[in-house]
């Protein structure tokens, strides 16, 4: 399948707790940069017909409203983490517009995570007032699946103990929370333009890339331009991305690819 001319929007670069974090005064979080102001991860891939997102983010609403998406065909999950799900309730705000189910699309263990946290949606609602998230469900593991005109290599990744999902459109690939790409993963990550990945603050951390770790897999991807995600508030952005080698740079809400 060929691929169509597709735009990817960086909806959100924070780590779990969002940049600025609730009570810190260090110098990124008090900082006026725009681009120290992280909601929490997710990305937007449109097309001329078809928008999906990956993840519905702790910050999903703000990031809809911030973005004026008034239609989405589609939510694709990387992993069950609470910061990458929590905005699975406002999806029913799509429902009432389309009067339809969403598609998401997710393996069986994030679903199952979100039916626990989320079993209201899931037939056990006591009583349906302000309406559930109506969703139709595809489950993906490991092949190749296709919305619309967009075709979602899967890219499997290691996130601490936990396996989760990163994928690859076109020349585009978007690999958050994870400290660990296998041989494998990294030989489908080859002849890239653009990679997302992450890369969560300078000191180790037992399921996120050190800015360090993210810089020695980077060259190896060899991706034309890589740009880190997932990051914590301990990196604040005119101090570290001048200091990032050549094609690599921090991430920020808002920036877009083409
Ligand atoms: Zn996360
Ligand atoms: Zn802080
Ligand atoms: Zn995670």
């Amino acid at each position: 399948m060929n691929q169509p001319k597709i735009k990817f929007t960086l909806l959100g670069t924070g780590t779990s707790s969002g940049v600025p974090t609730i009570s810190c005064k260090c110098d990124t979080c008090v900082s006026n940069d725009i681009r120290d102001k992280r909601l929490r991860c997710s990305v937007m891939i449109e097309t001329d017909t078809t928008r999906v997102i990956i993840d519905s983010s702790a910050d999903f609403r703000q990031q809809m409203l911030k973005y004026n998406v008034d239609k989405l065909d589609a939510v694709v999950y990387t992993h069950h983490h609470f910061d990458h799900i929590s905005g699975f309730d406002d999806i029913r705000a799509f429902n009432f517009t389309s009067k339809k189910q969403m598609p998401i699309y997710l393996n069986s263990k994030t679903l199952e995570s979100i039916k626990s946290i989320f079993s209201y949606a899931f037939g056990k609602a006591e009583q349906i007032g302000g309406g559930i998230p109506k969703i139709d469900v595809n489950i993906i593991e490991e092949d190749n699946f296709i919305i619309g005109d967009i075709e979602f290599e899967i890219i499997k990744l290691m996130h601490g103990n936990l396996p989760v999902l990163g994928f690859r459109i076109g020349n585009f690939a978007y690999c958050t929370d994870t400290n660990y790409i296998s041989e494998e993963s990294l030989s489908k990550l080859k002849g890239l333009d653009y990679l997302i990945l992450d890369s969560l603050r300078f000191t180790p951390h037992p399921t996120h890339f050190t800015i360090e770790e993210s810089i020695d897999i980077a060259k190896r991807i060899g991706a034309k331009q890589t740009y880190f995600t997932h990051i914590a508030h301990n990196i604040k952005h005119s101090v570290v991305d001048p200091t990032l080698p050549k094609n690599i740079n921090l991430a920020f809400d808002g920036l877009e690819i083409m």
